[in-house]
């Protein structure tokens, strides 16, 4: 990405978080400047482990990928527009089964935590993840370049799209109550969630509370101990198990 563009998203993001302190969804529990300042700090060494991870990483594969005529996508020999459209349409799907995955395996889900023990959830929140969820993602991005066969194009394009749920799906997300955290893993598209089962949208914003039980406290998520978070203990603590067992049972597709 361009320099301007990380402007104009830096500028964008500001921006959102402005509109949404003058208009919140719920009632915020850590108004202090310095958690959106901590999201900062975090989302800044996550973008550097991008650029030092996927970058190099990912790159690179994409061309052996190309130059072998590797991935689902190459094998099936479609037109190119096809090919675009369910190249991106895989992108997001795997993304879905990824972030399922984040909350299912515990080695993840301590990463993943520190994106959901933010106290409060704003357009802060999203950039609010620990550098090794980062690194980890970026393995991940690999197997899907290589697996899915999709183009350098494809995948930036999708890139640029992700993240666009709405604030009340995700918000469900969020929420301390596991029957609701182990729901709405979508990261763009809802169509997965309603394909798995696992889309909520009837929980009133004002009742949800954000973050993760037992880590309510501001002094719980400060950069320090967010940083050092998944190599902690009470890592395992955090972790939304119940609800789990049918989440995993429902992680099919319906029957017809
Ligand atoms: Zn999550």
């Amino acid at each position: 990405m361009r320099h301007w563009r990380w402007v104009a998203f830096g500028v964008a993001v500001g921006a959102l978080v402005v509109v949404e302190r003058l208009r919140p969804l719920r009632s915020l529990k850590d108004p202090a400047p310095t958690r959106v300042g901590r999201n900062l700090t975090l989302g800044l060494l996550a973008a550097a482990t991008t650029a030092a991870s996927e970058v190099p990483l990912v790159a690179p594969v994409q061309r052996l990928a190309a130059r072998r005529q590797l991935g689902l996508l190459r094998l099936l020999r479609l037109p190119r527009a096809l090919r675009v459209i369910l190249g991106f349409l895989l992108l997001d799907y795997t993304l879905y089964i990824w972030h399922w995955l984040n909350h299912r395996a515990p080695a993840l889900w301590r990463f993943h935590a520190v994106h959901h023990i933010d106290l409060d959830l704003d357009s802060s929140t999203g950039i609010r993840f620990h550098f090794g969820e980062l690194a980890l993602a970026a393995g991940f991005r690999a197997a899907q370049v290589l697996l899915l066969g999709v183009d350098a194009g494809t995948l930036r394009v999708w890139q640029q799209c992700l993240l666009i749920v709405t604030p009340r799906m995700h918000g469900i997300h969020h929420s301390t109550r596991v029957e609701e955290t182990n729901t709405n893993f979508s990261s763009l598209l809802s169509w997965w969630d309603r394909l798995h089962r696992s889309l909520r949208l009837d929980v009133p914003q004002p009742t949800i509370t954000i973050g993760v039980a037992g880590f309510l406290d501001p002094a719980d998520v400060t950069l320090e101990r967010s940083l050092t978070f998944p190599f902690s203990i009470r890592a395992m603590a955090a972790r939304p198990r119940k609800h789990f067992t049918k989440v995993a049972r429902d992680f099919r597709l319906p029957q017809r």
